[in-house]
């Protein structure tokens, strides 16, 4: 057994960014670097850009060994090590002459990474659960066994942990509640089913409701002057700050639908908090209160006011290292994401050894 320290690398793949970070079992970041993953269209070029980024890293941080990757990206299934049909991601085959093949539908993404590393352990997990690992392990949720993280985001996503542990279902994909249908033959969603929680409670689906709550409510509203192009969940929640009405109610309806859908989902783990994470649980007591409210009134009499409705509470992560994202990022968004990887491999590094 070697005493060196040991460090972990936490990567998260989106549409946009990859994102590649090194951290210690302390939480202290030791490096981050940042690229294009549109860049890179065919995997084996990515894959030898991630391994050269995870290379710097690592000759950045001496005097310690790498225990292990873990990867955070959409539609991963921890199982199978796969991402499989993504939809924003976009891979394709090298074909044996050298050119651009076939795009990729099921991307083999822990084998082709533990080519590269074959005596460290790899793995994968879709990033709404890599975010309630995180959760778990430096956020609110630390020492509760049974709790929900939803991710309201450009779309939703839920990771749900139940006896202490991440619920994965019999092949990987357990926890799926944004594409839980709350309204019958409600809004056309992108998994190709109507009046999923997604359409409702997304940062795109906040806007359509917006737009109805302006089509069916002839109250003046600020909202009215602004190109239906130009509204998106940030405009809504400010013109709510200030106090337009009709923002207002677009909340009211937002926190209606996902304050019922969460009263359900309580049925079947009975969690001791559900935990809001992303850009529309930003907008705060504007989505909190009509949630909570509507999620307690819908509540099956066991479960009221049993059940806390918090907003994520994973601490920032302190940084040892001098390396620096390359390409332009919000800055707080590039540090969250990184770690909810860097979380995901860490957990699987403490379990693996
Ligand atoms: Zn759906």
């Amino acid at each position: 057994m070697s005493n060196m320290g040991k460090l972990a690398v936490g990567v998260d793949i989106g549409g946009t960014n990859t994102t590649v970070g090194l951290i210690d079992s302390e939480g202290v970041m030791h490096g981050e670097l940042c690229f294009k993953t549109r860049d890179y269209p065919v995997l084996d070029d990515y894959i030898e850009r991630l391994s050269q980024d995870i290379e710097v890293l690592l000759r950045n941080a001496p005097g310690y060994e790498l225990a292990g990757i873990g990867v955070g990206a959409p539609s991963a299934n921890y199982f199978s090590g796969m991402i499989e049909n993504a939809v924003n991601i976009d891979w394709y085959e090298r074909r044996a002459d050298g050119s651009v093949g076939e795009r990729m539908t099921m991307i083999p993404f822990v084998e082709a990474v533990g080519r590269r590393y074959p005596t460290v352990p790899v793995v994968i997990d879709n990033d709404a659960n890599a975010t309630a690992i995180g959760e778990m392990m430096y956020g609110g949720a630390r020492g509760m066994n049974d709790f929900i993280e939803i991710t309201l985001g450009s779309g939703v996503g839920s990771g749900v942990v139940a006896n202490g542990r991440m619920v994965y279902g019999h092949d990987g994909t357990a926890g799926e509640l944004g594409h839980v249908i709350v309204r019958s033959g409600g809004r056309q969603c992108g998994c190709g089913r109507c009046g999923c929680l997604e359409t409702y409670v997304s940062a795109r689906g906040i806007v359509r409701t917006a737009l109805e709550v302006m089509a069916n409510d002839k109250r003046p509203s600020r909202l009215r002057d602004i190109a239906p192009s130009s509204i998106d969940a940030k405009l809504i929640a400010e013109l709510a700050a200030a106090g337009d009405e009709l923002a207002l109610e677009t909340f009211e309806q937002t926190g209606k639908v996902l304050g019922e859908a969460l009263a359900n989902f309580v049925a079947v783990t009975y969690p001791e908090a559900i935990f809001l994470f992303g850009g529309l649980a930003k907008a705060g007591d504007l989505l909190y209160k009509p949630t909570k409210r509507y999620m307690e009134e819908n509540m099956l009499f066991l479960y009221k006011n049993r059940v806390k409705l918090l907003p994520s509470r994973r601490r920032r992560c302190r940084t040892a290292g001098r390396l620096r994202p390359r390409v332009g990022r919000d800055r707080k968004t590039f540090r969250q994401t990184v770690r909810i990887s860097v979380e995901l491999n860490q957990s699987t590094v403490i379990s693996v050894s």
